[in-house]
């Protein structure tokens, strides 16, 4: 029987199924508890310890008074005319956080945006959340809590969840702890199931980092924000580029690639007249040119108070053509939910500041 009492409750929403059955083991229960409490509260939305009738009644008495399951309050629900809806969500200590909902229905995708931080550490010059500065990381528990919560609501309406995209607020790598426990719930088939190929994680680059998901074993998709073909006007842009510079992981693209076996994005936000032009275009080809990766073009969003704009459509079209001219896999990603500040670079969870 359990002997141990915490004097804190144990906290078991976002937690890996494995590390939950190394703790119930540790308790003197059995291992697969661990996987019975996961699927009544990702699959069946229970979470009083009472109804989890499978569960002997000392473990749930013992849940009870010793287990909690923390989930994020919605404060505010902002839906766009695209279809876009942006959560504000409160956490326990009362910080903010945003996540997005972007369907795709004519695709069959329907995206979770989500965010590893408050704030972020790294201040690239056109981005809402670099502008607000560093508040904390985000636990895996906060993490899944903002999944379960843009789940269910694409549940309700008739979809299912397909895609989950580490492009809200922060720098994934700079949190990577706890974005991969997360992605092990999210993976997880007593979790949500997704594959692999499901989750996309979105970096400036941080070697080491890269690294470390390689290590795990763990195999999201990897996005590399690029936004410009050489460190001086990365830099400009990203002032993280001095600390790491293209040449600190674009060796790590054929790598990542070859382990996790899908190509590499590099995300390029255009900006008018600073990297949209023809010599941009040339200069990248050049930087990227045999590398099993694909480049996504993506218009500034505008964010207040930032001096930039987005380059007229026919300048990114000329882009685009260029690259695919050059042998370069070119997408465009038009954002969805602008009107309600919850495109790509324009979350700044600004309740905050009311
Ligand atoms: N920190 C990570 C993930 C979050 S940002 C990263 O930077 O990659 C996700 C994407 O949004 C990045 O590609 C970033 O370059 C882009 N982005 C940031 N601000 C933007 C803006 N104002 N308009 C368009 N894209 C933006
Ligand atoms: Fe941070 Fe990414 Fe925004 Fe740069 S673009 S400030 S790395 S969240």
């Amino acid at each position: 029987m359990i002997k141990i009492a915490t004097n804190e409750k144990k906290e078991l929403f976002g937690i890996p199924p494995d590390e939950l059955g190394h703790f119930f083991e540790s308790i003197g229960e059995k291992r697969f508890r661990a996987k019975q409490i996961c699927k009544w509260i990702y699959s069946h939305d229970v979470f009083d310890p009472m109804a989890m009738t499978d569960l002997p009644m000392a473990l749930r008495d013992w849940l009870s008074e010793n287990a909690k399951f923390t989930l994020p309050e919605v404060v505010e629900l902002a839906k766009s005319e695209d279809g876009a809806v942006k959560f504000l969500l409160k956490l326990s200590d009362g910080e903010l956080v945003e996540t997005v909902y972007i369907p795709n229905p004519e695709q069959k995708r329907h995206t979770v945006c989500l965010s590893s931080q408050i704030g972020c550490k790294f201040g690239c010059r056109f981005c809402a959340t670099g502008r607000m500065g560093f508040r904390r990381n985000l636990s895996s528990t906060e993490i899944v809590g903002q999944l379960y919560i843009a789940r269910n609501y694409i549940r309700d309406t008739g979809n299912q969840l397909t895609n989950v995209v580490f492009m809200g607020m922060g720098e994934p790598l700079d949190n990577l702890d706890e974005v991969l426990r997360a992605i092990k719930v999210m993976l997880s088939d007593v979790g949500f199931g997704l594959g692999h190929r499901r989750v996309l994680i979105s970096t400036i680059g941080i070697p080491d980092g890269i690294e470390k998901i390689i290590e795990s074993g763990l195999k999201p998709k990897l996005a590399i924000s690029l936004n410009a073909p050489d460190d001086q006007l990365r830099a400009e842009l990203m002032p993280a580029t001095k600390k790491y510079p293209i040449s600190s992981w674009l060796p790590l693209v054929p790598k990542y690639a070859e382990y996790s076996r899908r190509w590499v994005t590099f995300e390029y936000v255009m900006f008018d007249g600073i990297n949209d032009s023809l010599i941009h275009a040339n200069e990248l080809v050049k930087l990227i040119k045999g590398l099993p990766a694909k480049v996504n073009l993506i218009p500034y969003n505008e964010v207040d108070g930032v001096d930039l704009k987005p380059p007229d459509r026919r300048m990114v079209l000329r882009f685009q053509s260029y690259l695919l001219a050059n042998g370069i896999v070119a997408t465009i990603r038009y954002s969805k939910g602008k009107d309600i500040s919850g495109a790509c670079g324009q979350l700044a969870a600004k309740s905050v500041m009311k």
